[in-house]
């Protein structure tokens, strides 16, 4: 059999290599790592961690993230075995030993006799059915090749990602829905008003608060005038922003009929409503500041954040419009993204669009079928909202979290809703697995 390529010995890449291999599909792994460096990585092994050694909570009952591990460890990932064997004291967290586990996914890819690995940078991409999975610093050449494959626009260099709030977790008797002048169907943005008293603590806020620092390599990155940090905006001077993301102008609060001093904007970042975005947003201020600094808001003080803001060197695609719900280009079907290009953010996030680009692949090769995960599994959700659920006109990266699982109904307490939540995604991933032949066949072969 013809072997799949797979461009990237990353989280995912060395996920999705083992999933084909693990069904009798050769693999080709091509890692320009030894060979030449990326600006994060240190090392030449595969899988290697670049900065924290934490795949984040490992609590399969109430947290988005170890719904995904506990989903991923049925599904026979090689990512999830391997920490789990090089596991570190975290608490409720799954962390491990940096340099064991990137040991020992490289040792069992490179033991497998249906993975050949070349340490060799691709430049093209090739004309079989291959898997890019080059993660956040693909080389510049690959990158290069992606956008003419896919159009200028559609590959990113840089996130430049605004805080994502959780609709109910938003304060509706303070803030209200309505477009600028009544543009749009009046539910496009949540309006948060502040007054002048208001508006200039938050504006000082914003100025104290602790940042962090772009990398050293980071730097050369030019982030455009179009999506500057809100706080290197706000110390342009104390008006800038009134003129900017917080203008208030067109928006009539409410409670007292007018426009406010000052207005945040919330889009809706998800089809199912959940995940409200920060217009404007972008931030470098550390995350525990973020926190205290965006909660000044009237109408946020409680807010809940699916996501932090941030800012990074980041190259990722705009899968919602280029990806079929198989991860293929839709103009190009031999070609599957898989990892952090696709748009999903984090190791294990990374890792578990590398399994489902394996399988997918897999079923291509053997000519069977699958179904894509369900909605409510923590796999079918991610896969959800790089595929289809997010906003393509605004794509940023993500990570799992409860926003882009179907909502269930408020009437339940918010705690009891994440159980149930869980509980939910359990059921579903069990019946897929049960219900589709082809994963019943090759997860038991394993
Ligand atoms: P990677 O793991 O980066 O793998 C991609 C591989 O492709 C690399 O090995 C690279 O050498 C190779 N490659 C690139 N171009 C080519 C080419 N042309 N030919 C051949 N090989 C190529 N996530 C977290 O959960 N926690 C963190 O603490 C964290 N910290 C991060 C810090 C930094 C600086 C960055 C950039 C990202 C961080 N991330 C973190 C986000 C992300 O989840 C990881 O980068 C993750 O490794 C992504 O997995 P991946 O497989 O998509 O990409």
């Amino acid at each position: 059999m013809q072997p799949v390529n797979i461009i990237g010995g990353g989280l995912a890449g060395s996920e999705a290599a083992w999933q084909l291999a693990s069904r009798q599909i050769p693999v080709r792994l091509f890692e320009m790592r030894g060979r030449e460096k990326t600006p994060a990585h240190s090392t030449d092994k595969l899988a290697e961690l670049v900065c924290s050694n934490s795949f984040r909570s490992d609590d399969p009952n109430s947290n988005a993230v170890g719904v995904l591990h506990a989903e991923m460890r049925k599904m026979g990932s090689l990512i999830m075995m391997i920490a789990d064997q090089h596991r570190v004291p975290a608490g409720s967290a799954l962390a491990v030993d940096r340099e064991g586990f990137a040991e020992a996914v490289t040792n069992r890819l490179q033991n497998h006799p249906l993975i050949e690995i070349h340490r060799e940078r691709i430049d093209h991409i090739p004309d079989e059915t291959t898997i890019i999975a080059s993660g956040p610093l693909t080389s510049d050449s690959l990158a290069n090749a992606i956008t003419e494959l896919t159009g200028r626009d559609a590959l990113s260099f840089f996130d430049a990602i605004a805080p994502i709030v959780y609709r109910d977790s938003i304060d509706m008797d303070i803030a209200w829905f309505q477009s600028r002048w009544d543009k749009g169907d009046g539910h496009d943005y949540i309006n948060c008003p502040l007054n002048k008293e208001e508006y200039l603590a938050f504006h000082a806020a914003l100025l104290a608060g602790e940042k962090g620092d772009f990398h050293e390599w980071e730097k050369d990155t030019p982030y455009f005038e179009g999506c500057m940090p809100i706080e290197v905006m706000a110390d342009r001077g104390i008006d800038t922003l009134r003129f900017g993301p917080m203008k208030p102008v067109g928006l009539d609060d409410p409670r007292t009929g007018r426009w406010p001093y000052g207005a945040v904007q919330l889009r809706q970042d998800n089809a199912l409503g959940t995940l409200w975005n920060m217009v404007g947003f972008q931030t470098k201020l550390k995350y525990a500041e973020q926190i205290r600094v965006f909660r000044m808001i009237p109408g946020l003080e409680k807010a809940e954040f699916a996501r932090l803001g941030g800012m990074h060197r980041n190259s990722f695609i705009r899968s919602p419009v280029l990806l079929d719900e198989y991860l293929r280009l839709k103009k190009q079907t031999n070609i599957r993204f898989a990892g952090q290009i696709t748009g999903c953010e984090g190791y294990i996030e990374s890792a578990s669009i590398g399994l489902l680009a394996g399988i997918f692949t897999a079923a291509d090769k053997l000519d069977r079928k699958v179904s894509s995960p369900p909605v409510e599994s923590a796999l079918g959700a991610l896969l959800g909202h790089i595929t289809k659920n997010a906003d393509p006109d605004h794509y940023q990266p993500m990570n799992i979290n409860f926003g882009l699982f179907p909502p269930i109904s408020e009437k339940h307490p918010k705690k009891q809703r994440k159980a149930m939540m869980a509980e939910r995604a359990r059921k579903a991933l069990d019946q897929w697995i049960s219900e589709e032949a082809f994963l019943k066949s090759s997860i038991l072969e394993q």
